[in-house]
């Protein structure tokens, strides 16, 4: 350690030793923030960054490198090759990119790490071709140990470096500086500490090294120069994200606003519709039943019925089953907007409590058994022993409307209802073997008011919000829904609940599967 402390304090003209540490110290910490900003940008965009990032890296190295040579100070005359002194710049860029496009890009474990290491061994081989192109005339002797720990040391160091770049915590920005500026300067020190040389006979056009200062400042100056022209992107490039981030929080803001207005509006509209529709009903019903009524009327008065009435009768009876028809089917139309407006609002609230999930696919499989033999397809369900703990009435709507849609939709000759239970909690799927959805289809399905453009789907009536809603019921369980489908094959619909919706403290006797057609 003291060989080493007396290598840069005696041997180094200390002014230049720390114009290469600030060099090393400022480089590194740009290196550090144009790889942590390329991190967090989409893979094209990275790239670039990645590139400026390893390109700061090297001129950062590779001056740091140049400028503490000048201020060494052997006893013995120097000089330069300065092609290959400059030759070794580029295998500083080259390296760098190598190790930090690396650590950045590849989807390993320990990609940084390995990155780093590829880092590490760049700055090594700079540091030594430089050495090469660095002529003395004298004797020289390389003390291994120090040249093999130097080299060691760069490798670690690096690795670190690039691990606390990919940390994503605020300090791992001067984490990722810190430990790159110690590699850089600790292969320095210490490969120069390994460099012995012995003086010869002066001969030949040897330069004193006093005469390398003002080489040593231009170098350390275009340095300055390149590593600010990489901050300075770095600068602009931020201050106009931040502007579009500012202007994107304003526009979701409004659009936030103007969907929230529409949802307010529908919800609004939908509670006055119900009202009038609830009295066309109630008029629609009277309608249906005015002949009885009037027959028990006259029953009691004991006049006769004549013809006239018994057709009018049966006319009336008629419309008002016509008007209710369409009564209630635009009422089921309110509901699903009232209910979509109003989860879109978060008014709607879960009322959970405990139940066994295979009666739960038992009141479905009652509820659609009729429709489904008129229809000539098979109602299955598979269940396995699972005590749910959720809102029942929203699980029921949810299937109620998957199994609506596959006896809607599907055309197949099948459908199965099947709960099945997951390390991650339990999931409950609607298969049919009907025509399918076609890929480009399968996520438009969620989005409210979306029905596919098919007018066979348009016959069967409809929102498009039936799915929105499952969508929407399966989040606010802390779950999702997913679907899998292939055109002519079949539809699967897939609601997934977590642990939290399982009542693990319900016991049931041991009970896995129920199997009906
Ligand atoms: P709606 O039933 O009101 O049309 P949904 O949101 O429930 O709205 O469904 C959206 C669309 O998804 C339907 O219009 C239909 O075309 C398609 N779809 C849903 N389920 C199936 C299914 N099992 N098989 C084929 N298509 C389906």
């Amino acid at each position: 350690m003291m060989t080493i402390i007396s290598c840069i304090t005696v041997e180094h003209d200390i002014t230049l030793v720390l114009l290469a540490g600030i060099l090393c110290g400022f480089g590194s910490w740009v290196t550090s923030k144009l790889y942590r900003h390329g991190r967090n940008r989409s893979e094209r965009q990275a790239i670039s960054w990645h590139l400026l990032s390893a390109a700061t890296a090297g001129v950062t190295i590779w001056c740091t490198h140049f400028v503490a040579m000048l201020g060494f100070r052997p006893p013995v005359p120097v000089n330069f090759d300065l092609a290959l002194t400059f030759a070794s710049l580029a295998i500083a860029v080259i390296g760098s990119a190598i190790g930090v496009m690396f650590a950045a890009m590849v989807r390993m474990r320990f990609a940084p790490a390995i990155g780093g290491a590829i880092l590490g061994l760049a700055i090594a081989a700079m540091h030594y071709a430089g050495m090469i192109a660095y002529r003395v005339q004298g004797i020289v002797d390389w003390q291994e140990g120090y040249l093999i720990t130097s080299v060691l040391l760069s490798v670690i160091l690096s690795s670190i470096a690039l691990y606390f770049g990919s940390k994503s915590d605020k300090w791992g920005e001067y984490q990722m500086a810190g430990a790159l500026t110690v590699a850089i300067v600790c292969l320095h020190f210490i490969g120069m500490t390994a460099f012995r040389v012995a003086p010869l006979e002066i001969s030949g056009d040897f330069v004193n090294p006093e005469a390398f200062k003002m080489l040593a400042l231009t170098v350390a100056g275009t340095a300055l120069l390149i590593v600010m022209c990489g901050l300075f992107s770095y600068a602009i490039e931020n201050r106009a994200r931040m502007e579009s981030i500012v202007e994107l929080t304003a526009a979701r803001n409004a659009a936030e606003n103007a969907s929230r207005a529409k949802s307010e509006f529908l919800s609004i509209l939908s509670h006055e519709l119900r009202t009038p529709l609830t009295i066309v009903l109630g008029y629609a019903g009277i309608l249906t039943k005015l002949k009885e009524s009037h027959a028990n009327k006259l029953r009691k008065t004991g006049e006769p019925i004549d013809l006239t009435t018994n057709l009018l009768g049966d006319q009336a009876e008629l419309y008002g089953q016509k008007i209710s028809f369409s009564a209630n089917h635009l009422l089921t139309l309110i509901n699903e907007i009232l209910d979509y407006t109003s989860m879109e609002l978060g008014d709607a609230k879960l009322d959970r409590s405990s139940f066994p999930i295979e009666e739960l696919l038992a009141e479905v499989e009652d509820q659609f058994q009729v429709l489904a033999q008129e229809k000539s397809i098979k109602l299955l369900v598979e269940c396995d022993d699972i005590i749910a703990f959720a809102d029942r009435g929203r699980c029921l709507q949810i299937l109620i409307n998957l199994v609506g849609n596959a006896l809607k939709f599907s055309k197949g000759q099948e459908i199965t209802l099947r709960a099945r239970r997951e390390k991650t909690g339990f999931r409950i799927e609607v298969e049919d073997n009907g025509r399918g959805i076609p890929e480009e289809h399968l996520d438009l399905i969620f989005e409210a008011f979306k029905q596919l453009e098919d007018p066979d789907n348009r016959s069967e009536g409809g929102t498009g919000l039936g799915l929105a809603i499952c969508k929407k019921l399966s989040i606010a369980h802390g779950g999702d829904i997913s679907v899998q489908s292939a055109v002519g094959t079949g539809t699967t619909f897939t609601v997934s609940l977590p642990k939290s919706a399982i009542d693990t403290k319900a016991r049931r006797p041991a009970k896995t599967l129920r199997v009906a057609g």
